[in-house]
């Protein structure tokens, strides 16, 4: 794994024209490599390369773009291990989870590769014919956060390249590398400016959010920051898809049946130690299976390997960096004081690296800041209840909307709670899966608009309907 890297202007790599910052490993909690920062200026040569690449590379035609699609994924294919090692160094996760990341952004660029812009024939008759033509915007500012930090880019990248928009991508500064590499390989298959990459963090952020030349924001990142987007991208009107912080809560019905389910719960309630968007983070379990579902969670996670992610074996690798650690330490410092019942884990392990083990909190319930608060970190409040009713209510009592899950054996009766959530995704016995072919997104403070599939891919496009005149 090489610890130099370059930025990408026009086709060309580029050094950063600010001082280099270091790139923390998580699991020793020490610099392993530093990583080149953007100026303000680059940022403009970035979107002024992307600017002049558009001229062209709007009117390439489908199938070249296509070809090009698959091109990148055999490339990221043929670095998956390289790629998959600098996701664990530096976001922290077990290799396993980081392969599985590498695998899910070839699937999804694959998948975007084959999606077709459809042609909408609105009318055909003797007056006319009227169709809806979708075309691309023109360059799009890509910013993504640090948990899933090769896949998400993936997301922004693959469906603005495959209808024929130009991109300025910034990465995190907490998992620059992955995407350095990524635009790397990329920039070996698209012609110069097509594709081009800044760092760092000092207003660079904001100098893509409100340059005059960027057409579209696709964002994934925390919900004060969707904020800022929104109201610095409002001088040239900029397209925004923002997919933002949530609090998901998934109901456990009377009927579920706990053999059947807790892996399940356990699973994606923990995914990448709980650092995903739409991670179960609120658990609301019916009276009647409460202890039994709490004592089942203790036992799994009790069976987790905490340890560094390049470790054989480790199944659980530490939270990606100190500011998130600390506010998981914090909020269940909160539970604690509050009177909640620390069942498993709540303490960090000793040493400098960012490890906090797989928590489950029972005794707890709305009003703590643990459920209230987007925890984004591994910790789960189990919360009881009796009522369905009530439970809705407090399910969606909360500011995000990003996915929400019912558990349980009859399946109507589970749909008809699902209806009743305020998200953007609901489960049925699952949580947490995201599919390339399905429109994925939150609502009220989790963001608006969708990833992925048809309805993903048409954000990066304007409609112009075309009507011609026959009587
Ligand atoms: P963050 O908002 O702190 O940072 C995200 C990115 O925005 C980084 O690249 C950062 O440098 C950049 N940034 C920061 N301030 C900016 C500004 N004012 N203008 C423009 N860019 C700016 O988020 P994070 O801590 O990296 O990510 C964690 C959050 O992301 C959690 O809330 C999580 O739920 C959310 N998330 C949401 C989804 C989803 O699909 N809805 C997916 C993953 C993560």
């Amino acid at each position: 794994m090489k610890t130099k890297y370059s930025l990408f202007i026009g086709g060309q790599p580029v050094a950063g024209a600010r001082d280099a910052f270091p790139v923390i490993d998580p699991a020793t909690g020490e610099r392993f490599a530093d990583c080149p920062a953007a100026s303000p200026e680059q940022v403009d040569q970035a979107v002024a390369a992307a600017a002049e690449a558009f001229k062209s590379w709007q009117y390439s035609s489908d199938e070249e773009r296509k070809a090009i699609l698959h091109r990148i994924a055999d490339a990221i294919e043929a670095n998956a291990d390289e790629l998959a090692q600098i996701v664990t160094r530096e976001q922290g996760k077990p290799l396993a989870l980081a392969q599985m990341e590498v695998g899910g952004a070839i699937a999804w660029t694959r998948y975007t590769a084959e999606l077709e812009i459809p042609v909408k024939v609105i009318e055909d008759s003797e007056q006319r014919l009227a169709e809806l033509h979708h075309k691309p915007l023109g360059v799009v500012g890509s910013i993504t956060p640090w948990n899933w930090p090769l896949m998400i880019a993936v997301w922004h990248i693959m469906p603005a390249l495959r209808t024929g928009n130009t991109v300025v991508v910034k990465p995190s500064s907490l998992t620059p590398f992955n995407t350095l590499r990524l635009v790397e390989l990329i920039n070996e298959q698209v012609p110069a400016g097509v594709i081009n990459i800044v760092t760092g963090e000092g207003g660079i952020g904001r100098a893509m959010t409100g340059h005059p030349h960027i057409r579209k924001i696709v964002f994934t990142g925390s919900t004060p920051t969707g904020q800022d987007i929104m109201r610095n991208a409002a001088d040239n009107l900029k397209r925004l898809t923002l997919e933002l912080g949530g609090n998901d809560a998934g109901i456990v019905l009377p009927d579920a049946d706990l053999d059947a389910v807790a892996m399940g719960i356990f699973q994606t309630a923990f995914l990448n130690m709980g650092q995903t968007c739409a991670a179960l983070k609120r658990l609301y379990v019916h009276e009647s299976q409460y202890e039994a579902l709490c004592n089942r969670l203790v036992e799994i996670a009790k069976q987790q390997n905490v340890g560094p992610g390049v470790k054989e074996g480790v199944t659980f690798g530490p939270v990606q960096n100190k500011a998130q650690f600390d506010l998981v330490s914090e909020l269940v410092e909160d539970a604690r004081a509050q009177g909640a019942n620390i069942l498993c884990g709540g303490a960090a392990l000793p040493g400098s690296g960012y490890f906090y083990p797989p928590t489950i909190v029972a005794d707890i319930t709305d009003g703590t800041r643990l459920v209230d608060e987007e925890q984004f970190g591994p910790v789960l409040p189990v919360i009881r209840y009796s009522d369905i009713e009530d439970v809705i209510a407090r399910a969606n009592n909360n500011p995000n909307g990003l996915g929400g899950s019912v558990w349980g054996t009859d399946i109507d009766q589970a749909r008809r709670v699902a209806a009743r959530l305020e998200c953007g995704t609901t489960w049925i016995n699952n949580h947490a899966e995201v599919l390339p072919h399905c429109p994925f997104g939150g609502c009220k403070m989790s963001g608006f608009g969708v990833e992925f599939g048809e309805e993903g891919l048409l954000e990066y496009t304007q409609s112009q309907l075309l009507s011609i005149k026959r009587a």
